[in-house]
């Protein structure tokens, strides 16, 4: 008999809020406890909301089977008070269940895995660890959406989706996988902006794009949509080591970034002024990186948020990490002990504050839900947008494929996610994305 393993490895089933981990993987562990992440704390996005909204019987069944599956006897969706019809909706489909509603308050970041850990279970990831380490399986809400339809053989290959932001109709959709964004853009009516690029994910962690011709893959939660000229886009396309030259000579060594990190707060040793402390050297970079940087979790919160001098402490970070892990140093632990902040709960950030600050507030509405799907006539599948390696296909130019059908496979041996078609069509380019026209 097949496990829920082989049923989400077979449907293509990968982490719907970050990466893309490859969700067979988690759902072979063993846990007590598994928290359906439900938080979205990116502001202006609903699609996480939309979906426990319209679909919470399912999410729920997907949380069930992924309980069974790895053993726990506790089961927690995380999701804001604040989401008042999506709260219903679970309430409702939980009467008379075991599974917990763990209600968050309206701040940033609400949604990472070490937050919600320890709300909902009071435990603490060890540094650099992961929720397995305390007996967590954390998934997000779409990943269970999919986890229930694999268990009756169906592959992932819609997406719920949000757009908003300079769009003339914000919206909230399901959308087949593999659809340009630019198909998007006109579903919502265009742009009203001159020159409209996006922030791909969101506005604090999301990444940066102008190029519309992109397909949407498993793991794209939503866009925003802004003017080139937004300050917020000014700030996150500026040049790495521009970021860096600023802050050698300006950064006053306040420790505002550090004194407001999410990750310190709750005890881990992330310390954002002391990295910055080492663009001041000589010979910084390279090995000369301190290790302070090493737990963040890149949530943008001291860049974009708590640095009075527009300095870039998260940016400094990002570059720490990747200079020191590509010279083999990790972790090596500072001795703090792992204990939230007596001012953990006091500092959290309200998204309403933090959507002023990042000049978001004109956009700050809802995204409606849409039964309408986006049409589109050519799709493309990366075969990329997981973790582990790429997929390799299976299917050749000219080759008639179903909706369903799988488009390139796991390498033998190797960690990765299948790629299945969304759509009926004919296969007309095979390369780092497969392209098909549909029939
Ligand atoms: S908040 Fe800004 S100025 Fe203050 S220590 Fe951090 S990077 Fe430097
Ligand atoms: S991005 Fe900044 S605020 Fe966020 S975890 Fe990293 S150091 Fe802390």
């Amino acid at each position: 008999m097949q496990t829920l393993s082989d049923l989400a490895r077979a449907a293509g089933v990968v982490g719907a809020g970050g990466a893309g981990f490859p969700t067979h993987v988690k759902v072979s562990a063993q846990a007590d406890t598994v928290i359906a992440n439900g938080a979205e704390c990116e502001p202006l996005l609903y699609k996480d909301t939309e979906l426990m909204t319209r679909a919470a019987p399912q999410m729920i069944a997907g949380l069930r089977a992924s309980m069974a599956a790895v053993g726990a006897t506790r089961g927690v969706i995380g999701i804001k008070q604040k989401r008042h019809a999506a709260v219903a909706a679970l309430q409702a489909a939980l009467t008379g269940s075991d599974l917990e509603l763990l209600l968050l308050g309206d701040y940033y970041p609400s949604g990472d895995e070490y937050e919600l850990v320890h709300a909902a279970t009071g435990r603490l990831i060890p540094p650099a660890g992961i929720p397995l380490q305390v007996g967590c399986v954390v998934h997000n809400v779409e990943s269970l959406w999919w986890l229930a339809d694999a268990a009756a053989g169906v592959p992932a290959v819609d997406k719920w989706f949000s757009i908003n932001g300079a769009v003339a109709r914000p919206q909230t959709f399901l959308t087949p996988v593999g659809v340009r964004f630019a198909e998007l853009l006109e579903f919502c009516g265009g742009a009203t902006v001159p020159d409209p690029v996006a922030l791909i994910g969101g506005a604090m962690m999301g990444r940066f794009t102008d190029d519309w011709q992109q397909p949407v893959t498993r793991t794209t939660g939503g866009l925003i949509v802004l003017d080139r000229s937004h300050p917020l886009i000014q700030r996150k396309t500026k040049p790495v080591a521009q970021m860096h030259r600023i802050g050698k000579s300006a950064c006053d060594q306040c420790s505002y970034c550090t004194e407001l990190c999410p990750r310190y707060l709750l005890g881990y040793d992330v310390q954002p002024h002391k990295v910055m402390r080492t663009l001041g050297f000589t010979a910084s970079g390279g090995v000369n990186w301190s290790q302070w940087g090493l737990l963040c979790c890149a949530c943008g919160i001291c860049t974009l948020y708590s640095c009075p001098e527009s300095l870039f402490p998260k940016e400094a970070c990002d570059q720490a990490k990747t200079d020191l892990r590509a010279q083999g140093i990790t972790w090596q632990g500072t001795g703090r002990e792992l204990r939230p902040h007596p001012l953990h709960e006091d500092r959290r950030l309200p998204v309403k504050k933090l959507v002023a600050r990042l000049g978001l507030a004109e956009y700050n509405v809802p995204a409606p839900w849409t039964a309408e799907r986006p049409a589109a006539r050519v799709l493309e599948f990366a075969l990329n947008a997981h973790v582990g390696a790429p997929a390799e296909p299976r299917v050749q130019p000219g080759e008639r494929v179903r909706r369903g059908q799988v488009l390139a496979e796991i390498p033998d041996g190797k960690l990765g996610a299948r790629v299945h078609c969304s759509v009926d069509g004919i296969v007309q380019a095979v390369g780092a994305r497969i392209v098909v026209e549909t029939a």
